[in-house]
C-alpha cells in the first residue's frame, strides 16, 4: 500500500488577533499558572518515586512547573522488561498499521495538540513562538509524515527475482531493544529519537534531558493518544550513569540512538564497546553531537545575505542549536558593511520571557549552561586578542539571560572561534580579501566539528572552491543561506567528523539503521 505523499507543514504566522495566537497564549499562561506531575512511563503503568525534582522556566527560575519523579537503575530494568515484552506483538504488526499510529500523531499534532506542545516547549526549554512553531509543531509533524513515506521506499526495495528463483529482502526490526538518550533544545528531536526506531517496529526506552522532561510528557500523551500501545516506547527520567549501567550491561541491547554532547558520546561509545560480548548482536549506534558551525563570505558576497546569515544563524533560539553559526570568516573589502550591519540587527533583538511574543531572545537552558557561555564571555573580556562588537552582558537574577554577543577577532584560532560555546556568542575574523582560499584551508584545518557550514558568494568559482575545499567540513553546507533550520523532506540533517554519525535524521538513511535485513532466496 502507498502511504499519502507527505507536504511539509505550514508554519503559522501568530499575528497579533490571529486565532492562533489567542489560543496558544491562553494555553501558555494556563500551564505557567499549574504544576503538573511528570511521571515515567514503563509499559501501562505511570510510575511515581518519592524522589521530586522541580522543574522551572529559564527564563524565571524561581516559578515552579511542576515535578519529574527521578528514578533509579531499578526503573531502567523495568523499562526494558515493559519494552522486551512489548517486542513481539509489535513487530509482528503490518508496517501499514504502525505507520497509520503515527500518521495520526501528525494529525493530532496538527490540530488539538499543537498549543499544548509549542506551550510547552516555549515555557520549560524558553523558546520564542516561531521557534517552538518550526520544532515542536512543524518539524515532528514532518518527521512523522515523510518518515512513513521513507519507511514505504524502504520496504518497497526488493531484488531481482526470475519465473524460478523468488528473491526477497525482509526489513526486521533490531533483535532487542533501542536506547534513546535526548537532548533539550529541539522537541521534535525528542520525539523522533524515539519514533523513528518504534515505526521500524523497534521497541524503545527513553531517556530524555532533565530540561526537556516537561515537554517530554506532552509527546507521551501525544504517542499515548494517537494509539501507540504501551511498552513500545518506555520514558524513563534517571541519572544518565545509572541508565547507562543497567542499559550497556543488557544482553538486549540493540541500538543507541542519540543527540547530545560529543564528549558523553565518545564515553558511551566507548562503554559500549567494553560490553561488546555481552551483547547478542553487534548494536547500532547514531549520534548527532556537537558543532561548531561556520559562515564564510568571499569578496563577491552580498552584504545584506551575509549579515542577516551571521545574525539569524547564530542568535535563533539563542544559538543553541547544533546547527547555529559560532564563527564567521568576512573578507576585508565588507567587513566593515557587514559589521555594521550585523550590529544594527542584533541590537534590534529584544529578550526576555516568551510569553512576550515580542521577545526574539529568549534565556539559556539552565545554570551550567549560563555559567559555562559566560566563562566564555569573561575570558573575552580578559583577552587582548578580541573585542564585542555587541552584548557581552549576563543576569541570572531571574532568568539565565546572556546578551547575544558578537566577538571580533584578529586571531583565527582565538578560543571563541575553536571551541563550542552552545549559546548566543558569535566571533567573526576579517581575513584579508585576497586570502580567501588560505581561508578556507585553515577554516577546514580548524573544524574538529563538521555539522554545518554556509558559503556566501556571487561569484561561481569562489562558490565551487569553497564546496571542494571544505568538502568535508560540514554535513549540512548552505550556499547564500543561514546554516541553521534544515527541513525534513528537503535537507535532510546531520554532520561527520566530532559531529556524529551523519546518519540524517528525517531521512530514509536514519530509519535504515533500525532494521536488519534478512535476505531470502526461494527456488522453484
Ligand atoms: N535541525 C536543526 C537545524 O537545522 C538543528 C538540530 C540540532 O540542533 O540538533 O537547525
Amino acid at each position: 500500500y502507498t502511504p499519502p505523499t507527505p507536504v511539509n507543514e505550514p508554519v503559522k504566522g501568530y499575528s497579533k488577533d490571529s486565532s492562533e495566537r489567542k489560543e496558544l497564549l491562553a494555553t501558555y499562561n494556563n500551564m505557567l499558572n499549574q504544576t503538573i506531575n511528570v511521571p515515567m512511563y514503563i509499559g501501562d503503568q505511570l510510575v511515581e518515586t518519592n524522589n521530586k525534582v522541580k522543574m522551572s522556566p529559564p527564563h524565571d527560575h524561581q516559578h515552579i512547573l511542576g515535578e519529574f519523579n527521578m528514578g533509579t537503575k531499578q526503573h531502567v530494568n523495568d523499562a526494558i522488561d515493559a519494552a522486551l515484552a512489548a517486542r513481539e506483538k509489535w513487530a509482528s504488526l503490518a508496517w501499514e498499521q504502525r505507520a497509520a499510529i503515527f500518521l495520526r500523531a501528525a494529525d493530532l499534532l496538527a490540530g488539538p495538540f499543537r498549543a499544548k506542545m509549542n506551550a510547552a516547549t516555549m515555557l520549560a526549554q524558553s523558546k520564542n513562538v516561531m521557534q517552538a512553531e518550526i520544532d515542536a509543531a512543524c518539524e515532528l509533524i514532518d518527521f512523522f509524515r515523510f518518515n512513513v513515506a521513507y519507511m514505504h521506499q524502504i520496504y518497497k526495495d526488493q531484488p531481482g527475482s526470475n519465473p524460478s528463483m523468488w528473491n526477497r529482502l525482509e526489513y526486521r526490526p533490531l533483535e532487542g531493544f533501542v536506547f534513546a538518550i535526548s537532548p533539550f533544545n529541539f522537541t521534535s528531536i525528542c520525539a523522533n529519537l524515539c519514533a523513528a526506531p518504534a515505526m521500524m517496529g523497534n521497541v524503545v526506552v527513553w531517556k530524555p534531558a532533565e530540561s526537556q522532561v516537561y515537554s517530554a510528557k506532552v509527546i507521551m500523551e501525544l504517542f499515548k493518544e494517537a494509539g501507540l500501545p504501551d511498552g513500545v516506547i518506555n520514558m524513563v527520567t534517571v541519572d544518565g550513569p545509572d541508565a547507562g549501567d543497567v542499559v550497556f550491561k543488557h544482553p538486549d541491547f540493540a541500538a543507541l540512538h542519540f543527540t547530545g554532547s560529543t564528549g558523553v558520546f565518545q564515553h558511551l561509545w566507548k562503554e559500549i564497546g567494553t560490553n561488546l560480548s555481552t551483547y547478542k548482536t553487534y548494536p547500532r549506534i547514531v549520534g548527532e553531537t556537537g558543532g561548531k558551525d561556520f559562515i564564510i563570505a568571499h569578496k563577491s558576497a552580498n552584504v545584506a545575505d551575509v549579515a542577516t546569515g551571521i545574525s539569524r544563524g547564530a542568535f535563533e533560539f539563542q544559538g543553541q542549536k547544533c546547527s547555529a553559526a559560532s564563527r564567521a570568516y568576512i573578507p576585508s573589502n565588507k567587513s566593515e558593511a557587514i559589521l555594521a550591519l550585523v550590529k544594527e540587527q542584533v541590537s534590534s533583538f529584544k529578550m526576555g520571557s516568551p510569553g512576550d511574543t515580542s521577545n526574539f531572545v529568549n534565556a539559556v537552558i539552565d545554570e551550567r549552561a549560563f555559567d559555562k557561555i559566560a566563562g566564555f564571555i569573561d575570558y573575552v573580556k580578559e583577552s587582548k586578542d578580541a573585542t564585542f562588537l555587541i552584548g557581552g552582558g549576563y543576569d541570572k537574577s531571574k532568568g539565565y539571560f546572556i546578551e547575544p554577543t558578537v566577538i571580533v577577532t584578529e586571531d583565527p584560532k582565538f578560543k571563541t572561534m575553536c571551541e563550542e560555546i552552545f549559546g548566543p556568542v558569535m566571533t567573526i575574523y576579517v581575513y584579508p580579501e585576497n586570502d580567501y582560499e588560505k581561508t578556507l584551508k585553515l577554516l577546514d584545518e580548524t573544524s574538529e566539528y563538521a555539522l554545518t557550514g554556509a558559503i556566501f558568494a556571487v561569484e561561481r568559482y569562489a562558490i565551487d572552491t569553497a564546496f571542494k575545499m571544505l568538502e568535508n567540513a560540514a554535513g549540512n553546507f548552505y550556499i547564500n543561506d543561514k546554516p541553521t533550520g534544515a527541513v525534513v523532506g528537503q535537507q535532510p540533517f546531520g554532520g561527520a567528523r566530532k559531529s556524529g554519525t551523519n546518519d540524517k535524521a528525517g531521512s530514509y538513511m536514519n530509519l535504515l539503521r533500525f532494521v536488519s535485513a534478512r535476505t531470502i532466496k526461494e527456488t522453484f
